[in-house]
This record gives C-alpha cells, sequence and structure tokens, in this order.
C-alpha cells in the first residue's frame, strides 16, 4: 500500500513539476489520470503500453443508446434508457445493529419524464447522493422489475444529462473487448481524456493528399468517430480510414523490402535459346499457354542483376515441375548451383527421375553432368551425406534436391545460385526463409511454389515482397475426374468397380485416413485395411505404404508401383503431395470425412495426372455432421482448385484458413484483407505511387509516412 502510494506520489509529481515530461502519442498510459501501476500492468499484459495503443484499442461494435423510452410504456424484464427530472430522492442509512445483512444504505430517487414517474434504487452507493442532485436531468439505463416495493429499476446505469460529453448513455456507445480488471465505463473515460487533450497535435500518418484523394477523415476527427461516434456514418468512415492506414503501412513496408532486394547483388544468369529449345523438342507434350507466360516471367527475371523473389501458383497438375525445370537447367548452363526443397523423400526422388531424365545428354556449356544432379534427406548415412556437404562446397554436385535436411547450418554451397522451393505450403514462413542462404553473395534467385490457390490481390499482400506467377489451366488433354461419393452398404459395389479398373491394366490407391502419422493404433487399422484388400483382390499384388516406414523401403514400394509391378497400393496421405504416376486412374478414399477440402483435392490431383479417365471414389460413414456432407459435395460437384478454396474459406472462416498462411507476417489489427478486398487494392497502388515517385520518402509530403515507419521500428 505505503509502495502504491509513494509512485501514485511520483507520478503525479512528474506531470505537476516543472520539469513535466511532455506528454504525447507515445508516453506511458501511467501518465493518465486514473492509472496507477495495477491497470498499467493490466493494460502491458495487454499489448497496451502507450497513449497511442490505447487509441489504436478501438471498440469491436456499438450499442445504439440515443433512443429514450417512456417511463409509461416500460415492460418489466426490458432494458430501456430512460431520460427524466430527478423530483424526489432519499438515502436511507440502516444502522449495522438492525439489519445484519450487507446492505448498509438505500439510495433512491423517483424520476418524472412527462409520462409517469419511476423509482429507481441503488444500494451502498451512498456517494451517490452527492452526485444526483434534486431537479436534475438523469439518464438511467436498466431493467424494470417488479419488487415487494413496486415497479423499481435496481442499480441502473446513469449519466447526467446537462453534460455536453456523454460517454456512455444517450449516444452511440463503443463496447471495447476488455481483460476482466476493467470495465466499459472506465476505458470510456480513459480515452475520451485522451481524445480531448491529445488528439488535436497528433500528428497525422496519412499525408493530406492521400486523405483527401481517397477522402479520408483526418487522424483526431477519426479517433473522436470511432470511439464517440454521433453517428454510425461517422464510425464507418472512420473505421475505412484506420484499415486503409493500416493497410497503407503493411504494402509501404512490401514496396521497401522490395527496393532494398532489388539493390541487391543477384546471380546473373545466362539464356541461351538453343538450350531452352532443345529442351522444349525433348518434352512429350507442347507447354500451356499459361505454362509458357510464367515461364517467361522467370527466365526474365533470372537474367536480371538482382534476386528474384517469385511465388509460382497453380493448381494440382498443372504442371510447375517442367517449369522449374527450365530455369534449373538455365542456372546449370551458366555455370551455377540449383537446391530444391521438397516436404517428402518420395517427391525428391521422382523429381531426380524427372530432371535427370530432361537433361540426360544434354550439352550444359561443355560441363560433365553425370553424377551432379543429387538427393539429400535425412535418412542417408552419415558417410552419404559428408560426401553431400564435400559434393556441393566444392561445386561438383550442380543440382541438389532434398528435404529440411537443406536448410541445415553444414549445407555450403560454391555458387548457388537459385534456390526453389515445392509445395511451399508445406513449409513454415520460418523455414522457406531459410533456403536462399542468408548472407551469401551474390544473392541465389529465389522460387516458391504453391498449389494452394488463393485470390491474386490477397496473395499479393500476404506474400508480400513475392512476385506472382500463377498458372491458370491444366494441360488440355487432361480428363475431369469423375467423383463418385458413396456410403458403406455400395462397398460391394466399389470393389466390383476396382476390379473391372484393373482387369483393364489400372492401378489403384485405396486411401487410409491416419490423424497422426505415427500412432500405432493407425498403423494397425491400416494393416487391417491391407489384409482386406490383399483378400478380396487375390489375382493382384497389393503394397502398402505409410510415413513410418524405412525410406529406402518407400521408395522400393513406390518404384514398383510406378513401374507396374504393384497394382493396388493401400496407403496413407504420404502420397498427396507431389507424386506423379501416370498409369494409376483410380483413388478409393476411406472415411473422406475426417480429410479437409483442400486434401481431398490434392489427394484427387494424383490421379488426375493419368491419361486414363479418373475415378475418385468416397466412401464415407452414414452418419455425417452437416460440416462434413458440405465438403463431400462440394469435392464431388467442382474440381476447380480455386472454387474449391473459396468454398472452403466460406465452410472455415478467414481466420482458420489463413491461420497457416499468414504465420510469420505482421498481423492485421482491424483491416482483413479478405474482407477489405476493395481498400487493400487501392492502398497497394498508392503505397506503389508513393514509393516508386519517393523511394526514400524524403519529401515533404511524405515525411508523415517516413516518420510512421521509423517509429514501427
Ligand atoms: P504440379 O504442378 O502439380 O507439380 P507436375 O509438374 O507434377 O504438376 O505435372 C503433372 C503432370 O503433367 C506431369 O506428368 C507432367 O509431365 C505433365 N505435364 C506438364 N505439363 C504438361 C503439358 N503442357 N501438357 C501435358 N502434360 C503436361
Ligand atoms: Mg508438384
Amino acid at each position: 500500500m505505503i509502495i502504491k502510494r509513494s509512485l501514485k506520489i511520483t507520478v503525479s509529481q512528474k506531470i505537476n513539476s516543472q520539469f513535466k515530461p511532455k506528454v504525447g502519442k507515445d508516453s506511458p498510459v501511467r501518465y493518465l489520470r486514473g492509472v496507477g501501476p495495477a491497470k498499467e500492468a493490466v493494460f502491458n499484459r495487454n499489448g497496451v503500453s502507450t497513449l497511442k495503443d490505447l487509441l489504436y484499442y478501438f471498440p469491436f461494435r456499438y450499442q445504439d443508446r440515443r433512443n429514450f423510452t417512456k417511463i409509461n410504456q416500460l415492460k418489466i424484464g426490458e432494458f430501456s434508457i430512460i431520460k427524466g427530472r430527478v423530483i424526489a430522492r432519499n438515502l436511507h442509512k440502516i444502522p449495522y445493529f438492525v439489519n445484519k445483512s450487507k446492505v448498509k444504505s438505500i439510495f433512491g430517487i423517483i424520476l418524472d419524464d412527462g409520462s409517469a414517474k419511476l423509482e429507481c434504487v441503488w444500494f451502498n452507493q451512498a456517494y451517490l447522493y452527492d452526485k444526483i442532485a434534486d431537479k436534475q436531468e438523469l439518464i438511467v439505463c436498466g431493467k424494470l422489475a417488479q419488487t415487494k416495493r413496486g415497479r423499481q429499476m435496481v442499480a441502473p446505469e446513469y449519466e447526467l444529462a446537462e453534460r455536453s460529453d456523454l460517454l456512455n448513455l444517450g449516444r452511440i456507445a463503443g463496447v471495447y473487448r476488455l481483460p476482466a480488471e476493467f470495465n466499459q465505463r472506465f476505458i470510456r473515460k480513459l480515452i475520451s481524456e485522451i481524445i480531448k487533450l491529445y488528439c488535436p497535435q497528433y500528428p497525422d500518418p496519412l499525408p493530406f493528399h492521400i486523405r483527401k484523394q481517397q477522402n479520408l477523415p483526418n487522424i483526431a476527427k477519426s479517433f473522436e468517430s470511432i470511439h464517440l461516434p454521433a453517428s454510425f456514418e461517422e464510425s464507418d468512415s472512420a473505421r475505412r480510414r484506420f484499415i486503409f492506414e493500416e493497410l497503407f503501412f503493411s504494402q509501404i513496408q512490401v514496396y521497401l523490402r522490395k527496393a532494398r532486394q532489388r539493390s541487391q547483388r543477384g546471380v546473373c544468369l545466362r539464356l541461351r535459346q538453343e538450350l531452352l529449345e532443345e529442351l522444349r523438342r525433348r518434352l512429350p507434350f507442347k507447354l500451356t499457354l499459361s505454362q509458357d507466360k510464367v515461364l517467361a516471367q522467370i527466365l526474365k527475371d533470372l537474367e536480371k542483376g538482382f534476386p528474384m523473389q517469385r511465388l509460382l501458383q497453380g493448381d494440382v497438375g498443372c504442371g510447375k515441375t517442367v517449369v522449374v525445370a527450365f530455369a534449373i537447367a538455365v542456372c546449370l548452363d551458366s555455370g551455377f548451383q540449383t537446391a530444391l526443397m521438397v516436404p517428402t523423400e518420395v517427391l525428391a526422388y521422382q523429381h531426380r527421375e524427372t530432371l535427370s531424365g530432361l537433361f540426360k545428354g544434354l550439352n550444359f556449356s561443355g560441363q560433365n553432368l553425370r553424377n551432379s544432379v543429387r538427393v539429400m534427406t535425412s535418412s542417408l548415412t552419415r558417410k552419404e551425406i559428408k560426401a553431400i556437404y564435400e559434393g556441393l562446397a566444392s561445386g561438383r554436385i550442380k543440382v541438389i534436391i532434398g528435404t529440411h535436411s537443406l536448410i541445415q547450418e553444414e549445407v555450403k554451397f560454391k555458387n548457388l545460385g537459385l534456390a526453389i522451393i515445392d509445395e511451399q505450403h508445406k513449409f513454415g514462413v520460418a523455414q522457406r526463409a531459410l533456403l536462399p542462404k542468408k548472407g551469401l553473395i551474390p544473392k541465389p534467385h529465389c522460387l516458391v511454389m504453391s498449389a494452394t490457390p488463393i485470390p491474386r490481390s490477397l496473395a499479393l499482400s500476404l506474400y508480400g515482397d513475392l512476385d506472382l506467377s500463377i498458372i491458370s489451366e491444366l494441360p488440355k488433354e487432361r480428363k475431369v475426374p469423375e467423383t463418385i461419393w458413396v456410403g458403406e452398404k455400395k462397398r460391394r459395389w466399389v470393389y466390383e468397380f476396382l476390379e473391372k479398373q484393373l482387369s483393364q491394366g489400372r492401378q489403384a490407391y485405396v486411401i487410409y485416413p491416419l490423424i497422426e502419422e505415427n500412432q500405432q493404433d493407425d498403423i494397425y487399422s491400416l494393416e487391417s485395411m491391407y489384409e482386406i484388400i490383399v483378400k478380396r483382390f487375390k489375382k493382384y499384388s497389393v503394397g502398402i505404404f505409410h510415413g513410418q516406414m524405412p525410406s529406402s523401403e518407400k521408395i522400393r514400394i513406390v518404384d514398383s508401383f510406378r513401374s507396374g509391378k504393384i497394382d493396388i497400393l493401400v496407403s496413407t496421405t504420404v502420397v498427396e503431395v507431389g507424386v506423379n504416376i501416370e498409369n494409376a486412374s483410380v483413388m478409393m478414399v476411406e472415411n473422406p470425412e475426417r480429410f479437409g477440402l483442400a486434401q481431398l483435392h490434392q489427394l484427387r490431383g494424383r490421379i488426375q495426372r493419368s491419361i486414363f479417365q479418373p475415378h475418385f471414389i468416397l466412401i464415407s460413414k452414414d452418419n455425417l455432421s452437416a460440416n462434413s456432407r458440405r465438403r463431400l459435395e462440394i469435392i464431388s460437384k467442382e474440381t476447380d482448385g480455386f472454387k474449391i478454396a473459396e468454398e472452403d474459406l466460406i465452410l472455415r472462416g478467414p481466420g482458420d484458413f489463413f491461420g497457416n498462411l499468414q504465420h510469420g507476417l505482421p498481423q492485421l489489427k482491424i483491416a482483413d484483407p479478405l474482407r477489405d478486398l476493395e481498400i487493400l487494392s487501392q492502398a497497394r497502388k498508392i503505397a506503389y505511387q508513393v514509393i516508386k515517385s519517393d523511394p526514400h520518402l524524403d519529401s515533404l509530403e511524405h515525411r508523415p509516412i517516413k516518420e510512421e515507419i521509423l517509429a514501427k521500428k
């Protein structure tokens, strides 16, 4: 108690003494009257430490408390607001010996609003006698109750109507998300005080010309309107301003980072037309228009002197790998190394096959390519890994394809020219950032690939400084998969269907959901599924595949499936990512209700590579939740990854959907890039103009922006 007291004194001394510090937006909240160390601690715990933080602590909704109910219209049990004059009041103190209950005083008033009279009472708040005077006009808000003494409002919220600065009643009142220690009245009072005292001097981070062009109110007005709006139009326009402000500054940061990146020295690669033409000749197909367009964008980047930072997006099976193969070839041809990071070992070996096949016997400016495309995973022996480290450091290994093991400290390159991350949604942002190794000069080009389709403008804001390339079409000869969703009763029919497909020479996947890849129970149930399939399909060879197997075994099995030695692969979702086996055109999924939409779409992508008509068969439980049912309906009728992602978004809500994507990016407080797409594109456009015309924000008119950016650091 004593400590608290002395602190209080220091605080007030601080303000009152002649050494009074300048109070401004960055002053700590304890400079406010009514905020002592205890309250300050609560604020700090909730991320509020300065007056500015408090001003930016916006209400999450409003209560319209402007409409008064006439007393003769009041209904028992209903919340209402009344404005009337105090015509009588009485404070009744109850001596302890009379009444041993906790009630020590009762303060009562009679309000008259012309229609009728109403009694209001408060217990143990004797001080109200001094606050609420006779004949005063008063606003009260509460629930009408029928008590022994008649109709009353017990302990209503109240406010003096004569005050010009009504905070809680008789107006639109902001409602804040608050820690248990605080109540709405306290916060409203505090914020209204800051608004009165400091807002007039608050420097607007948005320059006047931008506000004018966007028709946004200035900052002082906006703070007032968002916390203490006179109308909903006012609070809306303030909200729009703050959303714009937040998105604008996030975009300014993006462009600044981009500019910084442009000023770095990158690897300048040489495009040799004969090589590119030779590669095209070698492909068994023609690139789609989309692939061509994206390839041109990437090749152009590789020639420039600064490092590429590009996101390559395209639905499952659109053919991202082949585009990347061109870039790798160019990098090799210029004498630089390439690193390709993938989420699974199987995918690593598959990419090696694709690349080795495509590059075989090619003349890469006279270099010997034998043994120079290698795979590194954590399941190699120590000795093998050491040999790879050496090969990378000496430059003998030209292309390294690997899992997470690639980002280990010990991996050193002689001259890394290109770093690629496949299926980037499977990696965290931090891991993604590690691959283009920090500190390498010149800095390698970086390409990340993703099959998670998200709208373009959103991608731009989420991935910020990455340029975006989208492959928007699938190769034409691709057949649209037929999706068949049945219940348990139809299992026999499904098996017959499968048998028919097998007899025509096709191969099939049987996918079994594992909640956790390393749970022994689940492996058992996978194994019993395998037994059932083996018994049912005696004529065919059946393989089993899951994440817990030793990796040599995994690779052997995928190879046997690829070469046709295995007809049916009973597997977990580890086949979900990237695996590409052309003759496998049937997939049967057990308990599909356990999978998310994106995962089902990825799974179906496995069989969509086939030149044969793909069949995707779902055998679900019979009693499904509404949400599961909806997911299966969507996957049954929709094949476009974009549309599926949109539906997914609706089903799951943006928070969940972006949870993973947004990880590691600055959190937005008031803006929601999905809802505020329109404002986002405005903010982005203007941020671009600003940085383009004034890259260092040196001009006078951009001074506020620069100050805000510096303050954020
Ligand atoms: P993803 O984009 O999902 O990584 P892949 O790169 O694995 O897809 O390509 C899927 C399959 O499509 C591969 O077998 C590939 O050879 C084939 N492919 C790629 N481009 C074309 C094309 N333009 N025409 C026909 N088939 C193609
Ligand atoms: Mg792929």
